[in-house]
């Protein structure tokens, strides 16, 4: 798994932020209307003594949240923590109490039903599941310790259970639908990267680098940034497989592949076609190029690649006025390669 989540778990954590936010909202919005219809004036009392005070503490614990998710976003999961907990036990406490009230309480099933989904979308679908699993047991457990209930209650919490029961079961199956479809889709973008990348060598392959080219002379051109490119042919390649075999021929190209990627931090290595590479050096004006090539070329003659000794040639352009295609710069530096081979190989030209 790659170590910064893809751009699907992203959208996946905005839009678990937005539920909460959304919900959030939602309850404030309840406690509020239902403090401006209710019969009574609120009086600052109420808030400790006053037989609604749950929904109060409910409407600050929420702003709280709201004030959390907004400081701390990547840890909605968390935050969403105290709401569940504390519906939990608010309905542990109205199930004893309903006893002595022997009423229902409307709202709290409501606002349990509703959650039931929504820790299916926050906590995904087997996260979701332990928090349902947990609640269900809570209540079970509450009623069957406050039994017997019965008659018109006992119809009450058995609905609210089974409207919970549906509104989570279709939250765990959407849910298990889109984290399916997420792995299905990592599992694609990973088999077309892999695709995209040169098996033999592990840089990218040629129409990825001739994306590459495109894509840094547009830029190019838009910015008025220099842009030079680097071909590097190793010399007499066919010799070292004659020699050595064509498995020690693969290892020599990976190794290349890898040291001239070392030594080029800001440009991009690609594999052109057989024993050739491609450097694209954004930023680069054509003396620093050449400075680059020339220090590649030492070191590959300084140091065996893969155990070997080779040397490779190497032939640099720059983009200007009179070369501004990705053509004319391939060709030039094409042409300036095919100088330094004819000049004796193992230099730049
Ligand atoms: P020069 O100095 O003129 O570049 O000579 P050269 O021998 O390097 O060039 P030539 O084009 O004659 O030979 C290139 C060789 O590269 C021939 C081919 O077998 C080898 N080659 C191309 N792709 C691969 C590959 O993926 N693996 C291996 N082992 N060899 C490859
Ligand atoms: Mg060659
Ligand atoms: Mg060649």
């Amino acid at each position: 798994m790659p170590d910064t989540p893809s751009p699907l778990e992203q959208r996946l954590q905005q839009i678990r932020i937005w539920i909460v936010v959304v919900a959030n909202l939602a309850y404030l919005l309840y406690t509020v209307l239902t403090t401006v219809v209710g019969p009574d004036a609120f009086h600052w009392g109420d808030l400790l003594h006053g037989v609604h005070r749950t929904r109060y503490w409910g409407g600050f614990l929420t702003l709280g949240g709201l004030l959390a998710v907004w400081a701390w976003p990547a840890r909605v999961r968390e935050i969403y923590l105290p709401y569940v907990a504390t519906l939990l036990l608010v309905s542990v406490a109205e199930v004893v109490s309903v006893v002595a009230s022997r009423t229902m309480p409307f709202h709290l099933a409501l606002w349990l039903s509703a959650n039931m989904a929504i820790v299916f979308l926050v906590y995904g679908a087997r996260g979701g599941l332990r928090a349902f699993a947990l609640i269900m047991v809570v209540i079970l457990a509450a009623l069957v310790y406050t039994a017997p209930i019965t008659g018109n209650l006992l119809a009450d919490w058995l609905t609210t259970l089974i409207v919970m029961t549906v509104s989570g079961a279709s939250s765990y199956l959407l849910m298990t639908l889109i984290e399916n479809n997420m792995l299905v889709n990592e599992r694609t973008i990973e088999e077309l990267r892999t695709a995209r990348i040169d098996l033999v060598t592990g840089v990218p392959g040629r129409a990825i680098t001739e994306q590459a080219l495109e894509r840094s002379l547009q830029s190019a051109l838009a910015s008025g940034q220099p842009l030079s490119v680097i071909i590097s042919d190793i010399d007499h390649f066919k010799s070292v497989n004659d020699q050595h075999g064509h498995k020690r021929g693969d290892e020599v190209l990976r190794a290349f592949a890898a040291r001239i990627e070392r030594q080029v931090p800001h440009g991009q290595v690609g594999r052109w076609g057989g024993e050739e590479f491609l450097i694209l050096l954004p930023g680069y004006a054509y003396a620093t190029a050449r400075d680059l090539a020339e220090a590649l070329c030492r070191s590959v003659k300084a140091e065996a690649v893969a155990g070997i000794s080779i040397t490779a040639s190497f032939g640099v352009s720059c983009l200007t006025d009179d070369m501004a295609t990705t053509e004319s710069l391939f060709t030039a530096a094409d042409s300036a390669l095919y100088a330094a081979k004819r000049s004796g190989r193992n230099q730049v030209a």
